[in-house]
């Protein structure tokens, strides 16, 4: 057929929708999408022809790939992956996983009206920062909390209320950058404080905070170095020590703390990371943290501390801005809640339960899965368990080696990299990590399910069908 009789072949729009699947997939979809999928997918032929192409057109053709645009159109842009990558808090990935409790309390919340400002005692107008305060006292040892967006707003708001127009003290070693253009100097701007550095970059002492303290300071703060470490000669101040100063200089002391973590660690083969109650313990009149990262709840930053300064960042104009919403609030109110028995939390927050699984465990999962695979892909991989490094990411814990075993994947009949992106475009997308020319699959941050899912993600990618 020549050029001209191909596009007379064409069908029309509307003729193409009377079909009978693509009539109901109109139903189905929101029909503006299925039009304009037919549309395109028309046009698309049209320009195929004109360019020469002298294939016959093909109406049933047409029709899978309408459908395949629409699937691909109504397909939510933010969906889940499975992380098999073994790194905990991935920051890309959306870090923590929230427990049963604090799904059921997002869902409860967001599905009905609720307490969010309202004291049922009174019958009155209530105040949304109750509902966290009680909890993070109890877990912290502090007088008084408050939880706002993310631990940035936390940092925004701290000194933006204790340091506007006055000075603020830090160290140079902990001028950080926390990722995502988050830079203490750039805050500090931001919040209208002006930024006292002190001490070199390697070495800050107490004389150097001493020396540096005028009637115009408004704050001490210090910066977890969360997510690097500077080895060698380097000294900073305890915090012990700077709070000590803070109190005979009658300056507050803010600890920027970052990663949350509320349980000791150590007895799981972690490093010795202070907690949120042993900095309190310490004296830090004020300490932030992020919800979402070692804590293992929801996006928030939590601020707690001496009730005066919680008391003025809440009345603060910023807090309003910096607030958290209602289906945060309450699935953050049901992860603190869990760490009234640690030994609880430990099980139910998957970020502890991911951090804490025993090497040998995860090492169990490892060869099942690598035996699962096996059999059900018929030789299409070489597959291998072997131990490698978990991590705890979200700039948490940067030193640990997290010891762990991985299933490595080898294909046949195709790159490592081709593998893991058909791993990754699948649907569920699985986000893998490559290593020496192989596909790694680390079992400890998946769930059973998922082990199931990888499984059949690797058939398919393999073309093993059944
Ligand atoms: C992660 C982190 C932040 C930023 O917290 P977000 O919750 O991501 O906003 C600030 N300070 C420190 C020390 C951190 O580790």
């Amino acid at each position: 057929m020549d050029t001209k009789a191909l596009l007379r072949a064409l069908p029309k729009t509307d003729e193409l929708l009377k079909r009978e699947d693509l009539s109901v997939l109109a139903t189905q979809q929101p029909r503006p999408v299925v039009v304009d999928a037919v549309r395109d997918a028309v046009e698309t032929v049209r320009a195929r022809i004109l360019a020469g192409d002298p294939t016959p057109v093909d109406e049933d053709d047409l029709a899978t790939e309408v459908a395949r645009l629409v699937a691909e159109r109504m397909r939510p842009s933010l969906r889940r992956v499975v992380n098999a990558t073994g790194i905990i808090v991935h920051t890309n990935l959306g870090r923590s996983v929230l427990s049963d409790s604090a799904l059921r309390a997002a869902l409860q919340v967001g599905g009905n009206y609720s307490t969010l400002e309202y004291d049922v005692e009174s019958g009155e107008r209530g105040s949304r920062h109750v509902h966290a305060e009680r909890l993070i006292c109890d877990v912290t040892g502090a007088e008084a909390a408050m939880a706002v967006n993310n631990n940035a707003a936390a940092v925004l708001l701290a000194i933006a209320g204790l340091a506007a127009r006055k000075e603020a003290i830090v160290s140079r070693g902990q001028l950080v950058e926390i990722g995502g253009s988050f830079r203490i100097p750039d805050v500090m701007r931001q919040s209208g404080a002006k930024m006292v550095e002190v001490g070199a970059t390697n070495k800050t002492h107490l004389r150097d905070y001493e020396q540096a303290i005028t009637p115009k300071t408004g704050l001490m703060l210090k910066v977890h170095s969360s997510n690097y470490r500077m080895v060698g000669f380097t000294e900073e101040v305890p915090l012990e020590e700077l709070s000590a100063l803070g109190r005979s200089s009658g300056v507050p002391v803010y600890e920027d703390q970052g990663s949350g973590v509320l349980i000791d660690l150590r007895p799981f083969g972690l490093p010795d990371e202070p907690t949120v109650r042993s900095s309190i313990e310490a004296g830090a009149d004020l300490v932030s943290v992020s919800g979402d990262k070692l804590l293992g709840g929801p996006q928030a930053g939590i601020l707690c501390g001496r009730r005066d300064i919680i008391d003025r960042l809440k009345k603060h104009p910023l807090a309003r801005a910096l607030r958290l919403d209602k289906m945060t609030l309450a699935a953050l109110e049901a992860t603190l809640r869990l760490y009234l028995d640690p030994a609880r939390a430990l099980v139910e927050i998957p970020t502890l339960g991911m951090l804490t699984a025993p090497a040998d465990t995860v090492r169990s999962r490892a060869h099942a899965l690598a035996a699962r695979i096996s059999v059900r892909c018929d030789g299409a991989y070489v597959v291998v368990a072997m131990p490698d490094i978990a991590r705890a990411g979200g700039g948490a814990l940067p030193m640990a080696d997290i010891p762990t075993t991985v299933v490595t994947l080898e294909p046949r009949t195709m790159s490592a990299n081709e593998l893991e992106e058909r791993l990754r475009l699948g649907e569920p997308c699985v986000v893998t990590r490559i290593k020496d020319g192989r596909v790694l699959v680390d079992p400890r941050t998946l769930t059973a399910a998922e082990e199931g899912e990888i499984v059949e993600a690797l058939a398919r990618a393999a073309g093993v069908d059944g």
